[in-house]
């Protein structure tokens, strides 16, 4: 099983371990995938390594590998059937979303290739006529790319294309539920020419396989995506070797629908925001705030239409939303809803496993509404990451924004009415990484994404998300060397 991309090689695990991947739609085998040991994680390092202090890459010109970028993107386009299709049987997500996915993807990896020779640093005035000042950015070394399994490939993506625009070469490890678009990109950016080394893939469980990216000291950055302790424990092992961490780790987003907003726009998107993909997205709206004035009608809509919600696997065309990706995940979700009904919430709709037999193979869950529910409760709190909205209401602006913020996390919110003026108050007010208003999901790859407070550390997409895998360095150059005479001859 030649599934692990290790110095331009394919390679066979070390110690000869496997992995059935199976869609959580329906429990069906899509795969056998090669698991790493440590081993091989450390070779991918060490092969990483090599290949940024000896290799091309990192001295390529960054147009030059912007114009690889390029054809990354062109190939992506052309296999756009065999990856949607791929991660939508990893995931059980509808095969349509899994398009969307991929099209983002393509989309990424063309807007760092835009930006890659775009900025070439600065040349400072020094104020003196000896001397030549120049800040430049250079790639940062070897990073540790860590994804999760609910957009495998778009998270990949957001740490894939930047680094290899930044000069910098990588070991990836994608969900060890999720691998087999990794496994794709792998061949893609071997067929677009990438010198061998640069791009690194281990497939195999965190403690294998992520742990040692954290932990070693060839590697320079771990870039983490996934869950608040996971990435806790990410940050304390990268402490030993004082490398760089970047950290996307959810969130519990608030969603804060105003009396004066339009009633129908917001109910319609007030479901968007929580049920898309069964809740597993980093920005879920799984937090609802309204207006207490309009609280009963806008729970009665929501409620009537969140009952309807459709689920079915990756192909079936009637389904609206998925599976969750594990019989685990499933159960954990289970428990907050049972926290939140014994903590003195009210179960409006959901709160269990569908009827239908013919989705019983798969790890459903009914889309699921708790009224009444206020930040002491920890489905309130916690983050959990699948199809569940909890209801609190609000009076006034100050209160709005004090609910809203009332949380460890800070990654993304949406405010709706049809005061602008409010609008812009509260989205100022907001303390979460990316706020909408009127509107809930839409990012660009221009656009920076990331969390305040526990939602994470630094920023992808953007500008930023390519200063994420670069260093700063100032040159300083003195063109008329003369003695100083600072101490007497
Ligand atoms: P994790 O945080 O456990 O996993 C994310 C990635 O980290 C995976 O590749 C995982 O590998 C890896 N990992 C696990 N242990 C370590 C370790 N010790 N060192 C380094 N890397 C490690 O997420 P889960 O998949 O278990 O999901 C748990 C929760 O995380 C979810 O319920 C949700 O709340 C949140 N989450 C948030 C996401 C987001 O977008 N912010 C995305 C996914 C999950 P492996 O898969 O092999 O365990």
């Amino acid at each position: 099983m030649k599934q692990l991309f290790v110095a331009g090689e394919w390679r066979e695990p070390i110690a000869g371990g496997h992995r059935e991947i199976r869609c959580p739609a329906d429990g069906s085998l899509v795969d056998t995938v090669a698991e790493a040991t440590r081993e091989d994680t450390l070779a991918a390092i060490g092969a990483a390594r090599v290949a940024f202090d000896e290799g091309p890459w990192p001295t390529t010109p960054a147009r030059q590998r912007g114009a690889l970028l390029y054809r990354v993107a062109e190939l992506i386009e052309r296999d756009k059937n065999e990856l949607a299709r791929a991660e939508s049987l990893d995931t059980g997500k509808r095969l349509m979303e899994s398009e969307y996915d991929i099209d983002d993807v393509a989309a990424c990896f063309r807007y760092y290739a835009g930006i890659a020779g775009t900025d070439s640093g600065r040349v400072i005035d020094t104020g003196r006529d000896d001397a030549i000042s120049r800040v430049v950015h250079e790639p940062i070394g070897v990073c540790g790319l860590i994804t999760p399994w609910n957009y495998p490939l778009l998270q990949t993506s957001w740490k894939v294309a930047p680094a290899l625009a930044a000069g910098d070469t990588f070991v990836l490890k994608p969900s060890e539920l999720t691998p087999s678009t990794a496994i794709l990109l792998m061949r893609l950016l071997d067929e677009a020419g990438l010198p061998a080394g640069v791009a690194n893939l281990v497939l195999g469980a965190g403690a294998e396989v992520g742990a040692p990216l954290a932990e070693h000291r060839d590697v320079d950055l771990v870039s983490f995506t996934g869950g608040l302790a996971t990435g806790r424990g990410v940050m304390a092992a990268a402490a030993g070797t004082v490398k760089r961490v970047a950290l996307e780790l959810g969130g519990k987003n608030p969603n804060i629908v105003f009396a004066d907003a339009d009633f129908d726009t917001a109910v319609d998107f007030a479901l968007t925001a929580v049920f898309l993909h069964s809740g597993q997205v980093c920005s879920a709206g799984a937090r609802l705030v309204v207006e207490a004035s309009i609280h009963d009608a806008f729970v009665d809509a929501l409620v009537a239409r969140a009952g309807r919600i459709r689920l079915g696997g990756p192909f079936d065309p009637r389904a609206e939303t998925g599976p969750l990706i594990s019989a685990a995940h499933r159960a954990k979700i289970e428990t907050y809803v049972a926290a939140g009904i014994a903590e003195g919430a009210e179960l409006r709709c959901g709160g269990r496993r569908p009827d239908d037999p013919h989705l019983a193979d798969g790890f459903f869950y009914l889309p699921t509404v708790l009224d009444g529910c206020h930040r002491d409760m920890t489905v309130v709190r916690e983050e959990s990451f699948g199809p569940v909205l909890t209801v609190e209401t609000f009076t006034g602006e100050d209160d709005a924004v004090r609910i809203a913020n009332d949380t460890d996390y800070g990654l993304a919110g949406a405010v709706w009415t049809r005061d602008a003026g409010k609008a812009q108050r509260v989205a100022q007010r907001l303390r979460h990484g990316t706020v909408w208003i009127n509107d809930y999901h839409p990012y660009v790859p221009q656009a920076e994404w990331g969390g305040f407070k526990q939602s994470g550390i630094g920023r992808e997409l953007g500008p930023s998300g390519l200063d994420e895998y670069r260093e700063t360095k100032h040159i300083w150059q003195n063109i008329d060397p003369r003695p100083q005479h600072w101490f007497h001859d």
